[in-house]
């Protein structure tokens, strides 16, 4: 019979993020602080959610290096994070693994850093450093799962996301909510005449054009095909029909040139307003609706629910 040996257990250590760090705080030994951020570096560890990841940190940090605030950018992937008041000395780190930038840590402080605490925040730095490529990893892979390559707007499963999260909103706090579905028309004819390449490009430019007659707060996706959606928080459908409107006068108007082709492009646009207590699932199925009408009587057209 084999001998089985006895499984060890790994005891997982569940205490808050303050009793984790904060015995050690400022004035502890060296010994204390390698401890200190090897269990920094296990609480990292523990999430791929970057904002969660980086709030740990900043505030484990302003535990053991007396600084005042810690900040994280990262412009590639636009994003900023913030711990604390900001005060006059700082000090800046890039991080960076195998070539790779990561983006930059800024600690400030009320009196400048010592060498000494200087030597304790990069200790520190380097628990970040993995945990963070990880998160940062992850965070490319959901965003790239919720974006349409072609035209760059969020995609089915992005709108799906959002229309839920709005409608719970515009519910919940009563306050208005609008809908777009913009429909290009006679686009089969378009790749026919053109070709699908051409075809491609024209539904990257009607997305251009979307997203440059939007407002900031306002989401565009990309349901699927030539079809779009444009969700607008805080709307009535009388501001959303001038809205629609004017997308629709623009992308009637635009000259879209593409491999040296006059291409003549024209929407078709559905609009519905959320009303109390209907899903998402109604929200759009109106302005699908009002879309089919629009198309009926003659395209290029805004027709509201
Ligand atoms: P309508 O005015 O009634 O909307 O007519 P339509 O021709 O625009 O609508 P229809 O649904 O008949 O055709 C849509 C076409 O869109 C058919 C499909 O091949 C094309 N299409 C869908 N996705 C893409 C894409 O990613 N690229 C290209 N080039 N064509 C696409
Ligand atoms: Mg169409
Ligand atoms: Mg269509």
């Amino acid at each position: 019979m084999k001998n089985v040996a006895t499984p060890k257990t790994i005891d997982v250590v569940e205490a808050g993020v303050v009793e984790y760090i904060a015995p050690y705080l400022k004035q502890s030994s060296d010994a204390e602080l390698c401890e200190a951020s090897q269990k920094l570096s296990l609480l990292l560890q523990r999430t791929l959610d970057l904002d969660l990841m980086l709030t740990t940190f900043c505030e484990q940090a302003s535990y053991i290096v007396p600084c005042e605030s810690v900040a994280y950018r990262n412009d590639q992937h636009g994003l900023f994070f913030y711990h604390g008041d900001k005060h006059q000395n700082l000090c800046h780190y890039q991080l960076q693994l195998d070539g790779e930038n990561l983006g930059v840590v800024e600690c400030s402080s009320e009196r400048n850093f010592t060498e000494k605490e200087l030597m304790r925040l990069e200790l520190l730095l380097e628990q970040l450093i993995y945990p963070l490529r990880n998160a940062l990893l992850y965070h490319n892979a959901v965003q790239m799962a919720h974006q349409d390559p072609l035209t760059q707007l969020g995609n089915r499963g992005a709108y799906d996301h959002a229309v839920e999260t709005e409608v719970y909103r515009a519910d919940r706090h009563k306050t208005p909510l609008s809908m777009l579905v913009v429909d290009i028309d006679f686009f089969k004819r378009i790749n026919d005449d053109y070709g699908h390449l051409v075809g491609d490009q024209v539904l990257k430019k009607v997305a251009q054009m979307l997203n440059a007659q939007v407002r900031k707060s306002d989401l565009a996706f990309r349901y699927g095909g030539e079809e779009f959606v444009i969700l607008m928080t805080n709307t009535h459908s009388d501001a959303a029909h001038t809205i629609a409107e004017r997308i629709r006068s623009k992308i009637a108007a635009a000259v879209v040139n593409i491999m040296e082709q006059t291409i003549p492009v024209t929407v078709s646009i559905g609009v519905s307003e959320f009303q109390h207590g209907e899903s998402a699932s109604t929200l759009f199925h109106r302005a699908d609706q009002a879309l089919y009408q629009a198309k009926h009587d003659g395209r290029n057209q805004v027709k509201a629910a």
